[in-house]
């Protein structure tokens, strides 16, 4: 092998006219950091005249007019080293039109000083968790860079889905960029591949509309399931645009609700003035814990109550000290029970027979249960709930965190689709 093509294997360059002489490399310091510096030369015989498209027969046509010198190219780091490919490219003389021009290559796009091969990593380590800010360590190169190579995939590739939706479908919303048109985000997950389908930088019902409406009817009509929270101008929505699919809201959204009440009369009996006022605030866990998991036996002592209590013993002295408080949690440990084990006689029953009156709260929880309810009864019925959604969710804010926040909602999710493995833009170049 000989010492250009040795050379040329090292780095991974691809382009035949670059060329690398037996001294070609040095450690050279900048900006005080060691840096690899690989000399090249990039030359070759232009086919024509980039100017006025004069056909290269002869040197009557083009010559060769000296080298642009010193042109530098950063490429990934080799041993952990800053490095660097600095190339002399050849000018040209074109004899018919008077003008120079100079040698390209595809180990750069003209005009950048970020080789190809740079990108590719770039690339790469966008498509793992980690904040630009370190990739763009790694790299060696601005977070700009990063910025634009990122940009660049948003813009590029749009993930082709092929016309086809998930079977099972889960939505949901997010807090996502400032950009976003609806404050919130939407997500849609395919529940059977436990991944992200899309996001959308809006949860308006109209712009969700023309998101689904892109799909044909027959690709609707096969959506069977479709979980989602107790928010109730989607489920209007969702009927209007998959005929066939089987609403299914979210266990743990049907039950936040009473527990939203519950905890909301906990804390209004939280004044000072109230005698209990330490133990309401102290124990709030216990009054929102399933009744079933409460500790009826094992002692401990209690500062608040000045005595040896068990968890059991603490929730019943709490809830008997207000009427309402007891009501709510009686209630909310009904739909509970109810939901944890499937029992939709059990459900039904709670709602049906509710005495309204107590509290404003939970006489609206109570309506908004009466009118979902065959909705929530197929919550019982199936086993699919959002968890994928949240989870997913989690990713997210992870992703916006190490990004100290995203101000373009293209990013964000262009950022969210690699790391997912939902956009190869490597593959698929
Ligand atoms: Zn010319």
């Amino acid at each position: 092998m000989t010492h250009n093509n040795y050379t040329k294997n090292i780095l991974n360059i691809k382009d035949q006219n670059i060329y690398f002489g037996e001294n070609c490399f040095n450690i050279v310091k900048i900006n005080n950091i060691d840096t690899m510096v690989f000399h090249g030369v990039l030359t070759y015989k232009p086919a024509s005249c980039p100017y006025c498209g004069v056909v290269n027969n002869s040197n009557d046509d083009i010559i060769n007019w000296g080298f642009k010198k010193n042109c530098k190219i950063k490429i990934p780091k080799i041993s952990n080293y800053n490095s660097l490919v600095v190339l002399d490219k050849q000018r040209f003389f074109c004899k018919h039109c008077q003008r120079t021009f100079i040698a390209e290559t595809s180990l750069v796009d003209y005009h950048k000083q970020i080789s190809h091969n740079t990108e590719l990593s770039i690339t790469l380590d966008l498509m793992n968790k980690g904040s630009e800010k370190d990739i763009s360590k790694r790299n060696n190169v601005s977070s700009c860079t990063t910025n634009r190579i990122l940009h660049k995939i948003s813009q590029d590739k749009i993930i082709k889905n092929n016309g086809i939706l998930p079977k099972k479908m889960g939505i949901d919303e997010f807090d996502a960029t400032k950009d976003t048109i609806s404050k919130l985000a939407f997500i849609i997950v395919d529940q059977d591949k436990k991944n992200i389908f899309d996001i959308n930088n809006s949860r308006l019902s109209k712009d969700i509309e023309t998101l689904f409406r892109r799909y044909s009817k027959r690709e609707r009509d096969k959506v069977e399931l479709i979980t989602l929270d107790l928010y109730e101008p989607y489920y209007k929505l969702m009927k209007k645009l998959f005929k066939k699919a089987i609403l299914v809201p979210d266990r743990f959204h049907i039950v936040l609700q009473p527990r939203n009440v519950l905890d909301a009369s906990r804390i209004k009996l939280c004044v000072k003035s109230n005698p209990n006022y330490k133990k309401l605030k102290k124990y709030w866990k216990l009054i929102l814990k399933n009744e079933n998991e409460l500790n009826d036996k094992r002692k401990f002592y209690s500062k608040c109550f000045k005595k040896e209590v068990t968890e059991k013993y603490i929730v019943t002295y709490l809830i008997n000290t207000d009427n309402e408080l007891k009501i709510t949690y009686n209630y909310y440990q009904g739909i509970l029970n109810s939901i944890d084990s499937k029992d939709k006689e059990k459900f039904s029953n709670i709602i049906h027979h509710y005495n309204k009156g107590i509290s404003k709260k939970l006489d609206k929880v109570n309506k908004t249960f009466l009118r979902m309810e065959n909705y929530i009864l197929n919550a019982l019925e199936y086993d699919y709930s959002n968890g994928i959604v949240e989870g997913t969710n989690n990713l997210i804010k992870q992703i916006k965190h190490d990004a100290c926040g995203y101000r373009k909602f293209e990013h964000l999710k262009a950022r969210v689709m690699l790391i997912k493995g939902l956009l190869n833009p490597i593959i698929s170049q």
